[in-house]
Formats: C-alpha cells, sequence, structure tokens
C-alpha cells in the first residue's frame, strides 16, 4: 500500500479514525472543509471576555452508565468533567400570558449526565493531539471522489484561495453527515441508486437546531432554589439548562422550539431579543444582566445543514450504515455518527462508527 487512507471530515469521527489508524502505523489524511476541527463539536467564547470561559454551541453531553467508549475515552485522555447540575425546581412554561409553574425535579440517581470541563472542545482538541499535525489540513474541501479501471482512487479538492487539487488514495472513509455526501460530493462512476437514496434520508442529527448560551456573573437562579431546567411550549426557547463553568460564573443554555425558518426570517438580533425576553419572564430581570450571549444556528450552516434539514425531525429509523455494494464497496468506508446503528446522533456514535470504519480498512488492507 503506497497511499495514504483519505479521511473527510475531522469531527470527531474523524479524527477519531485518524488517531486509530496513526496507532496501527497506517498512513491517512484528513481533509476537512472548515477552517477549524471539530465539526458539530463547537465550544466558543465570546471575543471580547474570553475571561468567562468556553461554552458548548455544539454537543454537551455523554451519559456514561450507556456510552462506555466515550466514557473510557475521556479517561484516557484525563478529560475533566462536570456533572450537570440539576438541584432545585424546574420550571414549565406552558401559556405565553401565565407565569410559569415551578415543580420539583426529582433526580434519577442513576441516570449521569455529564459536561466536559472547558467543553467538548477539549475531547476533540485531545483527540487531534494525538495525530500529526500535518495529516490534518483545514480548508480542503473534497468535490470528488474518482475510482479508475485499476481500482486507484483520486479525490480532488478545493482549497480556500480556490486552488483544486488531486490526492491519490488506497481507501476512502467519509467521516460527514451522509446527506453532504449525497449532495456535496461527486463520485465517478456514481455511487448505486439504492446507496443514494439511503444516505438521502438519514437526518443529519441535529442539523436543523439552533443553540443559544447567556452568561452571567453567577449562577443567581441556584439563590433561588431553581436547577436552571426549563421546560417551555411557549418559546422561542423549548429546553434551557444550567450551563455554568467551575469558575464562578453562571450560564443557561437553550434549545429552540422555534423552527429555522422563523429563526431566519427574524434574524439574529430579534431572535436573541425574544432569548432575553423569555429568560426574564422566566428567572426575573436578573436574567438581562447578561455578560455576554453566544449563538449558533446549526440550520444555516452548509457544512452540517442541507435544506431537508430544516424541519423537526420526525423519525430516527434509517440511522446505520449504508448498503454498498459494487465496484466502491472495498473502496469506501462510512463513518460519522449517522451511520452507528445503535448510538447515531451522539458522540458515542461517531467514535463507535469510527471505530468500525477503522477496522473494516484494516480488513481491506489485510485482503490485499
Ligand atoms: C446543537 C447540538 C447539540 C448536540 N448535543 C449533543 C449532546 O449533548 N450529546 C451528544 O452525544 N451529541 C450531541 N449532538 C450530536 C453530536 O454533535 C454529533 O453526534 C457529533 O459531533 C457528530 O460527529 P461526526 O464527526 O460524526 O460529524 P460532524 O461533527 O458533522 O463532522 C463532519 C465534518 O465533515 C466536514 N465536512 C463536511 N463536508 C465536507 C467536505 N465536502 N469536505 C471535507 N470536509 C467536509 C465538516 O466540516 C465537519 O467538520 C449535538 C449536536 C448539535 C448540533
Amino acid at each position: 500500500m503506497t497511499n495514504p487512507v483519505i479521511i473527510v471530515g475531522a469531527g470527531l469521527s474523524g479524527l477519531r479514525a485518524a488517531s486509530l489508524l496513526t496507532a496501527q502505523g497506517i498512513k491517512c489524511r484528513v481533509l476537512e472543509a472548515r477552517d477549524r476541527i471539530g465539526g458539530r463539536v463547537l465550544s466558543a467564547s465570546d471575543p471580547n471576555r474570553p475571561d468567562l470561559g468556553r461554552f458548548d454551541l455544539g454537543p454537551t453531553w455523554f451519559w456514561p452508565q450507556h456510552e462506555s467508549h466515550i466514557a473510557s475515552l475521556i479517561e484516557e485522555l484525563n478529560l475533566e468533567t462536570i456533572v450537570q447540575y440539576k438541584k432545585g425546581d424546574i420550571l414549565i412554561e406552558r401559556f405565553q400570558i401565565k407565569p410559569p409553574e415551578r415543580c420539583e425535579l426529582k433526580e434519577s440517581s442513576d441516570e449521569k449526565w455529564l459536561r466536559i470541563a472547558g467543553g467538548v472542545q477539549s475531547l476533540v482538541d485531545a483527540v487531534a493531539a494525538t495525530i500529526p499535525s500535518e495529516v490534518i489540513e483545514l480548508e480542503t474541501r473534497v468535490e470528488k471522489i474518482q475510482l479508475d479501471e485499476a481500482g486507484d482512487i483520486t479525490v480532488e479538492t478545493e482549497l480556500s484561495n480556490g486552488k483544486r487539487e488531486k490526492v491519490q488514495a488506497d481507501g476512502v472513509i467519509l467521516a460527514l453527515p451522509p446527506r453532504l455526501v449525497a449532495q456535496h460530493i461527486e463520485f465517478s462512476p456514481s455511487l448505486p441508486p439504492e446507496l443514494i437514496v439511503d444516505i438521502e434520508n438519514k437526518p443529519t442529527w441535529m442539523a436543523g437546531q439552533a443553540k443559544v448560551v447567556a452568561v452571567y456573573d453567577r449562577p443567581f437562579w441556584r439563590e433561588a432554589g431553581l436547577s436552571g431546567y426549563v421546560l417551555s411550549a411557549v418559546g422561542p426557547l423549548e429546553e434551557i439548562y444550567d450551563a455554568s463553568p467551575t469558575n464562578g460564573s453562571g450560564a443557561l443554555f437553550g434549545f429552540f422550539g422555534m423552527p429555522s425558518e422563523a429563526r431566519n426570517r427574524l434574524g439574529e438580533d430579534e431572535v436573541l431579543n425574544l432569548v432575553v425576553n423569555q429568560l426574564g419572564k422566566l428567572f426575573g430581570n436578573e436574567a438581562k444582566n447578561i455578560e455576554a450571549i453566544l449563538y449558533k444556528d446549526w440550520a444555516s450552516d452548509s457544512e452540517t445543514a442541507v435544506a431537508e434539514d430544516f424541519s423537526p425531525l420526525k423519525n430516527y429509523q434509517n440511522y446505520g450504515q449504508p448498503p454498498i455494494k459494487g465496484v466502491w464497496e472495498r473502496k469506501l468506508v462510512f463513518a460519522g455518527t449517522e451511520t452507528d446503528p445503535q448510538y447515531s446522533g451522539h458522540l458515542e456514535g461517531a467514535l463507535q462508527s469510527a471505530e468500525q470504519a477503522v477496522s473494516k480498512i484494516i480488513n481491506l488492507y489485510n485482503k490485499l
């Protein structure tokens, strides 16, 4: 084998695959369209207030009692975790014109929700640190993958300066959402029609969502016996959680009930006005004294979402490995959370699919 394995996408799945291949002494290159690693993992700080810390605008939690691969990786990488704060009451907002109801939050003792100190980005950075830095190529968008009659693969990329490059590969791991494979990458010869239908029908997990984090000087709601946990039928946020770091400042984050079309129509400023008003109604005027507010609308990010992802997810039937038959069967391997049959959508699925992809690649190599 002379050419590297090309991994498309430097999300958690692609990075984990690169780390495992590197550990096995197999040459690989990770080609990433964005100017950063992590994909849907994004832990951001306010550029004007970096002192406040980093907050998750993508994934937040893992559940160690069910998700053994992420739990052991976090232990192996020696990362600090934070138990999700859930002490105190929950607020339930049923009607626009009525104050929220306050109820006791019964904590299940065996269900542990863990966050990662510094955000999930700490996990991505730690995995990336196990890979030689030259292996990861940012701002390198894969546009075409070609297989010739001799069985050689050429991957065509576009760089941020518009330059196009061709890379030879012995195998390709597609570690990006299947819908992006279907809509953004051209294959020659074409992928089989049943494979295209399958990947078109794998919605990208959370791609239609947006997340907002409001940062405060302290978690003041805890002083009033509130957990920070809210369920709302009113919106714009439908679920709110305590996202406070361990440095003393406080933070609340929310998922939107407002669909992506409405967020798009209103624009970021108006959406954030509505968020601040909702927080004020729920937690009192102190909730309007925000030190920083961070917002990420995943639906308007073409490196994650396609138009079909804008509507809320209705079924999760089609996750798991796509059926590859024909000439591509021994050349292409799917990874990425949507291709994991059991933990699809989660960080755990991203990791398990990477492990599966690497063992398939090793298997293919051993047969050559
Ligand atoms: C708001 C939100 C909340 C979430 N909450 C949780 C949670 O609490 N717990 C949990 O377990 N999971 C959660 N998730 C899901 C979790 O983020 C994903 O399961 C995981 O990050 C997916 O990783 P991945 O590597 O499979 O895909 P991605 O992270 O999507 O990585 C794919 C990569 O491919 C790149 N790419 C795309 N097109 C190209 C191209 N043509 N060429 C090169 N590169 C390309 C992308 O830029 C990206 O970096 C959440 C997701 C979101 C958005």
